[in-house]
């Protein structure tokens, strides 16, 4: 005989309310059904294993079956199954009673909780009109009990025809919930939150290729892998189980470079297993690749609250029992266990990659360009992480050979301290368009590192904050002598018009939008004579603006340049003299108004005064846009250093033909 009764539910109709609010996570219904079909059958082995349950185990599976045009879902077990008084207790009193606790909890911020808990065997109601439970427990001389409920507070209980040890969940989709009904969706939600649960699931049949055709076997389809890697003891494990279990998580991506295994069991729970991935550029970063499982129960790929930042460029998995879900982001980055966790992992990965660099360091050398990037990146925003990775992460030179940090330090101090004792590191972003310039730091018995990593502007900071006594300067900003000053260097003397004439020279022909400070220099007869440099400091602060470092007023300047002229040069001592030559000195400036004029008078002398400058720095102009020899120097140092481009590229291949032609042709 029917029973009917009340669910214990405070809330007078609490399934509208769960649909509402759970409504982008409608699909973890099925993980929480298969659980505890899985958790049914280990409680029974574990009774089998004390001499409990006397019976016979069997293998036991879990099954789901799936009737596509009736849109019935049901998940099988042969576990403990419940007796009458069990369904009352668990189902109608605690499993919906602690539903409702948790939605009243939580009311507020549900949307800020994270996305996947468990709400069990209630979250059934989200895609179900009606769910029946049809259940006959282990103990002997049990009754088969069923129990059904479409929705209403209200449920049904009484007998059921079912004989087998087990319990028989039913699910009657709902219409919103026809997605539910499709073969592939439940296919790839097994997948997604099954794949390593320790009972096998079974879904449908294994197929096979039979008359042009695939067709079903009558072989039972297990869609999980019940002894994941990560549980199994490290010592007895190969690469190539590493290797094929990446492979199992990732099909598609390419082989991983190392890897570590997690095993702890105190203070808190942890396995799993994290990869490090060839990360070639941040455009190619593959984020959110960590899985979290709780007990092999896939929970979120997203943990980013749980592992510090830098640590998301692993791929993986994580299981904890240890980790709080059902709470909100915040209130788990305070979480005392998820710190430990956090810290632990740090340490781990800090180990594994300086035993890499003790033990394999040609490997760990073969690795380093796909490494770097993670490496940086840690030691930004990792205090414990830097100062740990301080100790084996690698520098690179131009040559293409790597070092320690203390290494190169050895390495280049006698050559490259200054007159201030500071060893001066210097840089190079790239090879080629530097070429010139680390030409020249090396013919002076100079090292150049090779720093062509994105996050280099912001590591060089980081890097002459950590090492004591240490500059970093790349090798195009300033000239080849002026790098590493030995000693104290005394500056050309230039009369104040004289240099005011070489600086509107030189901004008349250099390409505008730009900042310049021209300067002239002695720097001998045999050097260049232009040389366009851009300070280091201006440069890398631009530059880690622009990467978002929070230094805007960087970011918005213009780019500035140092142009140094080499009086000494003879070509520049031509233009010069032919600049004497041609134009005339500035005449004499009106004088400025006496301090008792009328504003007018004043602003008339000023006038009076600037129209004469006017005049001349236009003939000084004039000049330099006229002179050849000028024009072709300054586009000659633009070319070394990349910036002549567009139609000033273009004019000066013209002119170059010409003088080329007059030299051998005339
Ligand atoms: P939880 O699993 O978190 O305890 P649920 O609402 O999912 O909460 O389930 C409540 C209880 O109902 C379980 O603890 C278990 O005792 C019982 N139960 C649920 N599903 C099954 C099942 N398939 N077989 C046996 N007992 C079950």
């Amino acid at each position: 005989m029917a029973n009917k009764g009340q669910i214990g539910v405070t809330t007078e109709n609490i399934f509208p309310v769960i649909k509402q609010f759970l409504y982008s996570d409608h699909e973890i219904f099925l993980r929480e059904l298969v659980a505890n079909a899985v958790d049914a059958t280990e409680k029974l082995k574990a009774l089998a294993q004390s001499g409990e349950f006397k019976g016979e185990l069997g293998e036991p599976k879990v099954r789901i079956e799936l009737d596509e045009k009736k849109k019935i879902l049901k998940v099988i077990d042969e576990g403990i199954g419940m007796t009458e008084e069990e369904v009352d207790k668990y189902i109608n009193q605690i499993a919906f009673s602690s539903a409702g606790e948790f939605l009243e909890k939580y009311k507020d911020q549900i949307g800020s909780i994270i996305g996947h808990f468990g709400l069990g065997f209630y979250s059934a109601f989200m895609v179900s009109k009606k769910v029946t439970i049809d259940t006959l427990s282990w103990k002997e001389g049990s009754k088969a009990v069923k129990w059904s409920c479409d929705g209403s507070p209200e449920y049904e209980m009484g007998e059921s025809k079912k004989d087998d040890r087990g319990t028989v969940i039913t699910l009657y989709l709902d219409d919103d919930s026809a997605e539910y009904a499709e073969k592939s969706r439940i296919e790839s939600l097994l997948g997604k939150y099954c794949k390593f649960m320790p009972v096998p699931i079974v879904f449908g049949k294994e197929q096979e290729w039979k008359d042009g055709k695939y067709v079903d076997t009558d072989k039972d389809k297990v869609i999980n892998n019940i002894e994941p890697l990560w549980t199994r003891t490290p010592s007895e494990l190969k690469d190539e189980d590493y290797l094929k279990f990446y492979r199992e998580l990732y099909p598609m991506k390419e082989e991983p470079m190392f890897w570590i295994h997690l095993n702890v069991d105190y203070p808190f729970n942890l396995t799993g297993i994290l990869y490090f991935p060839k990360i070639k550029d941040r455009m190619a970063i593959d984020r959110n690749k960590i899985s979290l499982y709780c007990n092999r129960m896939f929970v979120t790929d997203h943990v980013d609250n749980i592992v510090p930042d830098f640590m998301t460029l692993l791929h993986g998995v994580i299981d904890s029992p240890d980790i709080p879900l059902n709470v909100s982001r915040s209130y788990l980055q305070s979480d005392a266990n998820v710190k430990k966790i956090s810290t632990y992992i740090t340490r781990k990965v800090a180990d594994r990659l300086e035993e890499i660099f003790k033990n394999d360091r040609t490997n760990f050398e073969a690795k380093w360009d796909n490494l770097k990037l993670f490496m940086e990146y840690g030691m930004l925003s990792d205090e414990k992480f830097c100062e740990r990775a301080l100790k084996f992460a690698l520098l690179k030179n131009t040559e293409g050979k790597f070092f320690s940090f203390e290494e190169y330090r050895k390495a280049i101090e006698g050559e490259q301290t200054d007159k201030d004792k500071k060893v001066v590191y210097l840089y190079a972003t790239d090879v080629e368009s530097q070429y010139a310039y680390i030409d020249a730091a090396k013919a002076k018995g100079y090292d150049v590192l090779l720093m062509d990593c994105e996050l280099d502007s912001h590591y060089v900071n980081l890097l002459e904050q950590k090492l004591e006594n240490t500059r970093f300067a790349r090798v195009d900003s300033d000239s080849v002598e002026n790098l590493i000053p030995k000693e104290e260097k005394v500056k050309l003397e230039m009369k104040e018009d004289e240099r005011y004439d070489l600086e509107n020279m030189f901004k008349a022909v250099l390409p505008k939008g730009n900042d310049y400070y021209v300067s002239g220099d002695n720097l001998g007869e045999d050097a260049a004579p232009i040389l366009i440099t851009q300070s280091e400091f201006m440069r890398r602060y631009r530059e880690m603006s622009a990467l978002g470092g929070g230094m805007n007023f960087y970011g918005e300047m213009p780019d500035s340049y140092n142009v140094t002229v080499n009086m000494e040069n003879p070509l520049i001592a031509k233009v010069m003299a032919a600049k004497s030559a041609e134009v005339a000195p500035q005449g004499e400036l009106p004088a400025e108004a006496p301090s008792d004029a009328s504003d007018e008078e004043k602003t008339k002398a000023r006038e009076a005064r600037e129209a004469v400058r006017k005049a001349h720095r236009e003939d000084v102009e004039k000049f330099a846009s006229d002179n050849e020899i000028l024009r072709q120097l300054t586009d000659i140092a633009l070319l070394g250093c990349g910036m002549l481009k567009g139609k000033a590229l273009s004019d000066f291949i013209a002119r170059s033909q010409k003088v080329v032609s007059d030299a051998y042709l005339k």
